[in-house]
């Protein structure tokens, strides 16, 4: 058997999918095989790099040669040039990576990441359960199974401060425990994977690119909450995330990881994927639930909390996958292990979706605490075509526009909620000189107005209101008071809306106010040209 001298992995995500990668890689294949290199030259599919817009990307090893924008016509010039002679074409190069592969002084602006819970995204074949198993997957779960109680387990959690990922913070060894605690026959862990925002998809590649880290994640909160069954609730739309999680769950099974007496012990746990309808609201843990159960999505009446009424109204423990895949690595190194990282009262990691007007978009993990100045000029590399910075969109839709003056926040929920601003989703939108910051805070509340779910009046009449209001911005018709009618209208939405969408509207609107305030007084005018709002 020819041992292979080259390795070429294609990140599959859905970017470089609708860049054409597997046409991409069928052509490449078919160009191996003409010139007998099919055994000298191994190709393997993974998950993302965290690149994107950056069309099909390869990777080469043992160079560790990124490639980018590849098209069909360039395969036979690679496979000479490089695959051959071994001289890799340099005008193919993606340049700086934002990897954790190369040393930093190698890479100019872009830094080294720590990764976590993106460990193996990249590396691996995310649709192989061995080499997950190869890489030390699922020893912590056979360490928890063999070796701990259910309540050393959820000790340790609590012991590493881990805290939920999905934007509230909640400390995750806490919400076991109650679960845990919580009177049930029954009880259920269920992922929360639901992903709605606009420009946040950091969970659909962390699932993508390591289903089976997950996957354990989830047995592991299982045994520790008491629970026998769980759920992965998915957007529908996510088909690639929702394939790689079916098979790796198929596989799991056939490995006796799932099902009955896993590994031989007595525990037994069971796991299925659910399928969102893409309502935004459902990413709220009571309108999950209730669509878990079949009924419209529509978020619950709190208290009682999930912990102690939740699916079927037993106790449920309700995570987001960043903070799940965060579990086996905290069990295997242990909780001192995890402090040591991020800041001490939000240890550990945290992933970052940058996005907008920078050189290198894409999927990042960094430590708790990173500077928003980090983020976006280091390890996104700027503000692409030589423009300045004027702000950034943090936390995701329902996040806060921070201007220039802010950039040195750090990136962890209580450095962040000095400022009045929050982690939220992950998602780093970062604005030119050029943006409009009136068709910005158009555009979110717009999103706000359609995704709600109309069950209660503040945020039913309240957002058609607002966006009446950012509409008589846009055409030059309103006043200094439509501003404050904007900030009190949103005021009143935070105190009475029943859920965090209706709440959460004060964060973008206020910040855009307050923060861009002449840009907005200066579209009172009508004779005010602006390309965004006035074409
Ligand atoms: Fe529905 Fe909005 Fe009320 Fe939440 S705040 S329950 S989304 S109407």
């Amino acid at each position: 058997m020819t041992i292979p001298r080259m390795h070429v992995l294609f990140p599959f995500d859905p970017d470089t999918l609708l860049s054409g990668v597997k046409e991409f890689e069928a052509a490449l294949l078919k160009e191996l095989k003409k010139r007998n290199l099919e055994n000298e030259v191994k190709v393997l599919e993974t998950g993302s790099i965290g690149v994107t817009g950056k069309g099909i990307l390869m990777v080469v090893y043992p160079e560790g040669v990124y490639y980018s924008n590849l098209k069909i016509s360039d395969i036979p010039r690679i496979v000479e040039e490089h695959f051959i002679k071994g001289r890799p074409v340099k005008e193919f190069f993606l340049g700086e990576v934002p990897a954790r592969f190369v040393k930093r002084e190698k890479l100019g602006l872009v830094r080294e990441q720590r990764r976590v819970v993106l460990e193996n995204a990249g590396i691996i074949d995310p649709e192989n359960i061995e080499e997950y198993i190869a890489t030390g997957g699922y020893e912590a779960l056979e360490k928890v199974l063999t070796s701990m109680k259910p309540e050393e387990v959820i000790d340790e959690v609590k012991k590493s401060g881990l805290r939920g990922r999905g934007g509230a913070g909640f400390p995750t060894g806490l919400k076991w425990e109650l679960t845990r605690k919580a009177e049930g026959d029954e009880k259920y862990i269920i992922c929360n994977a639901d992903e709605g925002e606009p420009g946040t998809f950091k969970d659909r590649l962390i699932l993508e690119g390591d289903p089976h880290k997950l996957l354990e994640g989830m047995i592991i909160g299982g045994y520790a909450i008491g629970a026998s069954k769980g759920y992965i609730y998915v957007r529908g739309e996510y088909e690639l995330s929702i394939n790689r999680m079916q098979k790796a769950i198929d596989d799991a099974y056939k490995y006796n990881i799932l099902g009955k007496n896993i590994l031989g012990t007595d525990f037994s746990f069971d796991l299925e994927i659910k399928k969102g309808a893409g309502a935004y609201v459902c990413g709220e843990e009571t309108a999950l639930i209730e669509s878990l159960e079949g009924k419209r999505g529509q978020p619950r009446n709190k208290p009682p909390y999930p912990v102690t009424h939740g699916l079927w109204m037993k106790p449920t423990a309700v995570n987001n996958v960043e903070t799940i895949a965060n579990v086996p690595p905290i069990v295997m190194r242990g909780a001192e292990w995890f402090r040591k990282l991020g800041t001490e009262k939000c240890p550990g990691t945290k992933v970052f979706t940058i996005l907008g007007h920078v050189v290198y978009p894409g999927l990042i993990e960094v430590e708790m605490g990173t500077t928003l100045r980090d983020i976006i000029f280091n390890y996104g590399g700027g503000i692409k075509d030589g423009k300045k910075f004027k702000g950034a969109l943090v936390g995701g839709a329902a996040g806060v526009f921070v201007p220039q003056k802010l950039l040195d926040v750090k990136m962890d929920f209580d450095s962040l909620k000095e400022y009045k601003a929050v982690l939220g989703s992950g998602a780093i939108l970062v604005l030119n000189e050029d943006t409009c910051m009136v068709d910005m805070l158009f555009s979110i509340i717009r999103f706000f107005k359609h995704e709600s779910c109309g069950q209660c009046s503040p945020c039913r009449i309240g957002t058609y209101e607002l966006y009446t209001l950012i509409n008589k911005v846009r055409s030059g018709e309103a006043k200094e008071e439509d501003l404050e009618m904007m900030i009190g209208l949103s005021e009143v939405m935070n105190d009475s809306s029943f859920c965090p969408l209706g709440q959460s509207l004060i964060m973008p609107v206020k910040s855009a106010i307050e923060n861009f305030r002449e840009e907005f007084v200066a579209h009172f005018d009508k004779n005010y040209r602006c390309e965004k709002c006035r074409r």
